[in-house]
C-alpha cells in the first residue's frame, strides 16, 4: 500500500527540510515537538527517537537560550530526522540555531522586531541552505495591521502572512513554509484558506493553544480536518499539554480519517455495555499502544461480547469477542478459536504480530 494525498489538495512549492520534503507531490508531513529542556541533550534526544519511532517525521525543539543553542548541535548530529529549531524574539539564537545545523527554523518574524535583524536570519538561511517556517499569529502582528484584525482577524493574519512570504521571498529566501494560526477553531480555518488562495507556499497546520489531551485533540481534528479535507496543508502539528508521542498518535489519525495517511493500524472496540463479559477499555487501550509503532493497515476488533462482536466487527483482520467464560477469536467475522479469559490479550498480540510482521 502506499501513502495517498487528497486530489483536492492545491500544489504547492516543495520545501526541502533535510531528507523530508513539505509540500509538492509529498504526502502530508507530520511533526511534533519535544518537550524536555533543550539544554539537556541527552533527555531531548530520547524524546526524539520516540517521537520518530511513532511517526514523526520532523521534531522540533524549542531554543530559549544560549546553553540550548550549544546543545542543539549534539542533537541535530544525533537526532534520526530533520531537526527545527523553535525561535521566538531572538535572532541570535536564530543565527546560533542555524550554525549548528538545525535544518529549519521556526520564526516569528512580527515578534523579531527589527527589520536588521531579520535580514541577519535571512543571509545565514541563504549561506546555510536552511528551511524557515515564518510563522503568524495574532500575538505576532504588526502595529499596522492592528485596525484591520479588529475588523477581520482572518484577512489581517493572512495579510500578515503575505507581507512576510514576500519579504523573504524577495530577498532571495527558497526553502518557506508558513503558518498561520490562531486558538479560534473558525479564525484559523478562514485564514489559512485566504492564504492559500493567493500563495502557492507550503502551509503548517496547527491549532495555537488547543489544550489539553482531551479537548486539543477535539479541536485540532475540527481545524485541521475542515483544512485538509479542502485540500489545504501540508505539514501538521498537533498541540497537546502531555506526551508529545499523543500528538504524533493524534496526527496520524486525522490523517488516516481523511484518506490521506495509509499503514496506520486501526484498533475497533465497542462502546461496551451490561453484555460485556471482560475488560474490553484496557485490552483495547494497550494493543493500540502497542501497535503505535508499527506501519500496517491492520484493523483489530475488542468486542464486549459475542452477539453483536464478530459480525459488527466482520471488516476486522483479527478481533475477540466475549463470551460467557471464554473469549472468541475471530478472523474477518468468522470464529477461529475459543480462548481463556486470562489469555485473550496476550493470544490477541500473538495472531496481531502473525499479521503485522
Ligand atoms: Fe454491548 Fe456487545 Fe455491543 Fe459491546 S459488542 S456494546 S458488549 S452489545
Amino acid at each position: 500500500m502506499t501513502e495517498r494525498h487528497s486530489t483536492k489538495r492545491k500544489p504547492k512549492n516543495a520545501v526541502k527540510v533535510g531528507d523530508v520534503v513539505i509540500g509538492g507531490d509529498s504526502p502530508i508531513v507530520v511533526q511534533s515537538m519535544t518537550n524536555t529542556p533543550t539544554k539537556n541533550a541527552s533527555a531531548t534526544l530520547d524524546q526524539v527517537h520516540s517521537l520518530h519511532e511513532s511517526g514523526c517525521q520532523l521534531v522540533r525543539v524549542s531554543v530559549p537560550d544560549k546553553e540550548s543553542a550549544r546543545s542543539l548541535t549534539q542533537i541535530v548530529k544525533k537526532a534520526p530526522c530533520p531537526i527545527i529549531a523553535d525561535i521566538h524574539f531572538d535572532h541570535e539564537l536564530a543565527l546560533r540555531s542555524i550554525e549548528a545545523g538545525a535544518q529549519k527554523i521556526r520564526i516569528n518574524p512580527g515578534n523579531i522586531n527589527s527589520n536588521i535583524k531579520v535580514d541577519k536570519i535571512i543571509a545565514a538561511l541563504i549561506e546555510h541552505g536552511t528551511a524557515v517556517r515564518i510563522g503568524v499569529n495574532s500575538g505576532s502582528l504588526e502595529r499596522e495591521l492592528f485596525k484591520l484584525y479588529s475588523a477581520n482577524p482572518p484577512l489581517a493574519l493572512a495579510k500578515s502572512a503575505e507581507k512576510w512570504t514576500d519579504y523573504f521571498t524577495q530577498k532571495g529566501v527558497e526553502r518557506i513554509v508558513v503558518s498561520i494560526k490562531s486558538s479560534s477553531v473558525p479564525a484559523t480555518v478562514k485564514a489559512n484558506e485566504i492564504f492559500s488562495k493567493i500563495n502557492r507556499v507550503p502551509l503548517h497546520l496547527g491549532i495555537t493553544e488547543s489544550g489539553t489531551v482531551r479537548s486539543g485533540t477535539v479541536f485540532s481534528s475540527v481545524g485541521l480536518g475542515i483544512l485538509l479535507h479542502e485540500g489545504i496543508g501540508d505539514t501538521i502539528r498537533v498541540s497537546l499539554s502531555g506526551d508529545p508521542v499523543e500528538e504524533v498518535f493524534v496526527a496520524k489519525q486525522i490523517l488516516a480519517s481523511l484518506g490521506l495517511y495509509d499503514k496506520l493500524p486501526r484498533v475497533i472496540a465497542c462502546p461496551t455495555c451490561a453484555r460485556c463479559t471482560y475488560d474490553v477499555v484496557n485490552i483495547s487501550k494497550k494493543i493500540e499502544h502497542k501497535l503505535l509503532k508499527y506501519k500496517s493497515n491492520i484493523t483489530v476488533a475488542v468486542m464486549g461480547c459475542q452477539v453483536n462482536g464478530p459480525g459488527e466487527a466482520k471488516e476486522a483482520d483479527i478481533g475477540i469477542a466475549g463470551g460467557k467464560n471464554y473469549v472468541l477469536l475471530f478472523k474477518k467475522g468468522v470464529v477461529i478459536a475459543k480462548i481463556p479469559k486470562d489469555t485473550a490479550e496476550k493470544t490477541l498480540w500473538q495472531e496481531i504480530k502473525k499479521i503485522i510482521t
